[in-house]
């Protein structure tokens, strides 16, 4: 049992890495920038942790700046504000993220300031790669579950990319407390000690200072991917923009 629940953990926790970290602030926000060949590595970890349900960072990447810029206005990409049930709220980021993918596939929006690897996207976004991701967490729960019970946990395996982004978008924009009432949105903090998304649940914060690294202010918040995006800024597989 330990062992199923320990690669669920990691799976959970790798893949919600890469999301905030090559996603959010390096593909979206632009916080840090890195070489080309360190930017190829993430890509492929990314690709490899999210697995059946990669998400494209370039589509990521326009969707998030839409958000920011219309962030709870009918134009918001995902606004519990306005789809206010959960099914029609994931349908719209569904339809809006996949338009944005094909839209970058088809050449249709060629932007140079976020991240692209034509041909990866190509293999990730296959029926055929996504399937074999899903065999192999189907294989993983056949060989370590300790009782079918535990393969309920398999679909969350399946969906995990947008389950961490419906959680992120919908929980972050409707329940929780606000530092800056001032914002015209609806953004909130919704956990004080954000453990279960690495920061990502300060979007009260977020959406005040979005170029800010760190999304914790108050001393009891705790932001864990600018903790590790420090770490690598430390081993310098990363660097900072020079102020201008
Ligand atoms: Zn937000
Ligand atoms: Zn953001």
């Amino acid at each position: 049992m330990l062992t199923i629940i320990l690669i669920f953990v990691c799976h959970w926790y790798i893949a919600l890495f890469f999301q905030t970290f090559f996603h959010h602030r390096y593909a979206s926000h632009k916080m840090f920038k890195m070489k080309p060949f360190t930017e190829k590595v993430f890509y492929m970890l990314t690709f490899l942790f999210q697995g059946s349900s990669f998400l494209n960072p370039a589509a990521y990447a326009v969707m998030h700046r839409n958000h920011h810029t219309h962030a709870d206005t009918e134009k918001d990409p995902h606004s519990p504000q306005f789809h206010t049930n959960i099914f029609d709220f994931n349908k719209r980021t569904f339809v809006e993220y996949r338009k944005l993918v094909n839209q970058f596939l088809n050449n249709e929006i060629t932007l140079t300031d976020v991240p692209r690897w034509p041909s990866l996207e190509r293999i990730a976004e296959s029926l055929f790669t996504r399937t074999l991701f899903i065999l192999i967490y189907i294989g993983i729960y056949v060989a370590y579950a300790p009782s079918p019970w535990f393969y309920c946990l398999i679909p969350l395996h399946i969906f995990m990319g947008p389950i961490h982004g419906y959680i992120v978008n919908w929980y972050g924009h409707s329940l929780g407390y606000r530092n800056f009432n001032e914002m015209p949105d609806n953004s909130k903090n919704t956990l004080p000690i954000d453990l279960l998304m690495m920061g990502e649940l300060y979007q009260n914060n977020h959406h005040k200072a979005p170029q800010k690294r760190n999304f914790a202010v108050r001393w009891f918040e705790l932001d864990t991917g600018y903790l590790i995006s420090d770490i690598l800024l430390k081993l310098n597989l990363i660097q900072l923009h020079k102020a201008k």
